[in-house]
């Protein structure tokens, strides 16, 4: 049995067409009848669909006959593409035993994809190299065959050239899964050990976990035990998605399946633990589990403090399918009460911001983010600090350090002078440069994680046209002159628009912020006064002027209906709006801090 089966994920960068080829392999195998076929199957939240980006992962049980005559099960593992999910795309590598390399013929490897596929090589997957679209007109399959051979050492003549749009090429990839990928060995009488690879929230089942098992098996009924927190429970339901759940007797050695035991929330069924069976436990865990911890935080608040308590439920369910998401109360002298909250990275925070508004109908307000600093005081102490307003006053500060990050960028040639250029400005120090082929090269830096969170990505776009990728690990902290940029409005501070800067910067950013401040104030009954400040030391200024009419004035005399709707209309405004003081912000303003060159 255990020979029949094929463990494998799927590596891509974003674009180059993973869910499409996993598509291709749904229907080829017959997992999917031709009318329950929808785009991109295993895309399955409306935000992934939207932003055309994997997040979670599905994993696919699929029924291959192969040329050989025999009937293979093909365990497929999608891996979600984006860096700030990187421990979960290192646990479902975990769970497999190949995987797939799917590169564009018309752009060739990626610096995200290579930090995927170097994850593979040292879990000692067997990786299969896949060129991608190959019907289109600018494919250079061959070009890309010897980046793929000279940058991963993947023999060109093994490499498969595809076009999962059309569908050409995909038998071949079947077939080489069966001949080349390893079957899983695990003995099924030895002590249970499964890998959990994934989980979600389930209203009726209560939290799922995605598994591997690796060794034993289990079974209805069983009492399974999670190893990184001893907490044990009684297993409810357990089966494969083929590639909707379908329940089975047993999950054995070598089996990718889902289980339910009644769990209430995922944090009890945590991404990289191990399970085993309560009776008979495992001496040892599976390897390379890790907590998982938040790296960038902002806060929340709603835009109506009545809405409190509204926000607070809404994270809890969220925490319940989510359980990287950190969050706990905290109040602002701006913004009243909300909840600092700590994520992955921006798209993380951006991904639960929205899911906010939209599923629990929020309105919300966010400030800047920011990352973990670490402040030696002078009385020996240290302190963790990820809220601007929490920065201790500078005379008991001794030193100041940040997360910094080794990044790296692959860019063709012709750019290799602007992208040093951007670190340069970013505070990075570079590290080294590799030519990948005669025209395309991997530089790398070490840059300091605030500067890349705040818009280096969308810089790095566009002064490469695009055609740069990036990918960066994190690395430690080190030492930084790092200072608080404080904003007044009319004399009064509002913590909420306080941010963390380089001295050397802080000039500079002062003023761009004043600026971009008195474009996005509206103007008000009263003088709004904009300032920026370093300790006690105004730094920049600005004024919004006083408004001159009454929105109303204009239809003095006017009918009543006209009138009505222009005081909606306003109140519609001011729902977007904040008021701070006597002072109307719109709620835009306090991630505005983040935006500025
Ligand atoms: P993913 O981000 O890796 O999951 O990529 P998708 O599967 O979503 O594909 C990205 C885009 O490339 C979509 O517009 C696909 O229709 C397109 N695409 C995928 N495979 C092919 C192919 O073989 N040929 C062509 N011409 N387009 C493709
Ligand atoms: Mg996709």
């Amino acid at each position: 049995m255990q020979n029949r089966i094929r463990n494998f994920s799927i590596i891509a960068h974003i674009d180059h067409g993973k869910s499409t080829l996993a598509d291709r392999l749904l229907q080829e195998t017959g997992a999917l009848a031709e009318r329950e076929m929808r785009e991109q199957f295993l895309d399955k939240m409306d935000l992934e669909r939207e932003k055309g980006i994997t997040i979670k992962l599905q994993p696919v049980r699929l029924e291959y006959i192969a040329r050989d005559g025999e009937t293979y099960i093909l365990n497929l593992i999608d891996t979600p593409g984006h860096v700030d999910f990187s421990y979960e795309v290192s646990r479902s590598l975990a769970a497999c035993e190949g995987a797939l390399l799917v590169v564009d013929a018309s752009q060739g490897i990626e610096a995200q994809t290579l930090a995927n596929v170097y994850m593979a090589m040292d879990l000692n997957l067997e990786i299969i190299g896949v060129i991608n679209k190959i019907d289109l007109p600018g494919a250079e399959p061959e070009i890309v065959k010897q980046e793929m051979e000279n940058v991963l050492g993947i023999d060109r003549d093994e490499i498969i050239p595809i076009s999962a749009k059309l569908g050409i090429g995909v038998e071949d990839v079947l077939e080489a899964i069966v001949a080349r990928i390893p079957p899983p060995r695990g003995d099924e009488n030895a002590e249970l050990k499964a890998l959990i690879f994934d989980s979600y929230f389930d209203a009726y089942k209560g939290a799922i976990s995605y598994i591997r098992v690796d060794s034993g098996k289990l079974k209805k009924g069983d009492i399974i035990r999670m190893m990184s927190t001893g907490k044990e429970f009684e297993l409810t339901e357990i089966g494969v998605l083929n590639p909707f759940m379908n329940q089975v007797e047993s999950l054995k050695a070598g089996e990718v399946g889902y289980l339910a035991a009644a769990m209430k929330n995922v944090a009890d069924t945590k991404v990289g633990d191990t399970i085993t069976n309560a009776g008979r436990p495992a001496p040892r865990a599976l390897e390379g589990y890790k907590e998982v911890k938040p790296v960038v935080f902002c806060g929340l608040y709603p835009l109506e403090n009545s809405e409190f308590e509204k926000l607070r439920d809404a994270l809890e369910k969220l925490k319940l399918n989510d359980a990287s998401l950190l969050y706990e109360p905290e109040s602002s002298d701006a913004l009243g009460f909300g909840f600092r909250c700590g994520f992955l990275g921006l798209l993380h925070m951006e991904i639960v911001r929205e899911r906010l508004e939209r599923e629990y109908d929020l309105t919300l307000l966010a400030t800047a983010p920011s990352v973990i600093y670490r402040i030696l005081l002078t009385d020996g102490s240290e302190v963790f600090v990820q809220n601007p307003s929490h920065w201790p006053d500078a005379q008991r500060i001794e030193m100041v350090m940040e997360p910094f990050v080794k990044a790296s960028i692959m860019v063709p040639n012709d750019y290799i002078g602007a992208v040093m250029e951007l670190c340069q400005e970013k505070r990075g120090s570079f590290v080294n440069m590799e030519y990948l082929t005669p025209q395309r090269v991997m530089i790398s830096y070490n840059l300091p994680l605030a500067e890349i969170l705040f818009d280096f990505f969308d810089g790095l776009k566009s002064r490469t046209k695009g055609y740069a990728s990036l990918d960066y690990e994190i690395k430690g902290y080190e030492a930084s002159d790092l200072i608080k940029l404080d904003i007044l409005l009319n004399g009064e501070p509002v913590d909420a628009l306080s941010s963390i800067v380089h001295k050397e910067k802080s000039y500079q950013r002062g003023r761009a912020l004043v600026e971009k401040l008195r474009k996005i104030i509206p103007r008000q009954m009263y003088e709004v006064a904009i300032q920026a400040s370093i300790g006690n030391r105004v730094i920049a200024r600005e004024s919004v002027k006083a408004m001159r009419k009454d929105v109303l004035a204009k239809c003095y005399g006017g009918d009543i209906t006209r009138k009505k709707k222009l005081l909606e209309k306003q109140k519609e405004g001011k729902k977007r709006m904040k008021q701070i003081g006597r002072i109307e912000i719109p709620r835009d303003a306090f991630m505005s801090v983040m935006d500025i060159e």
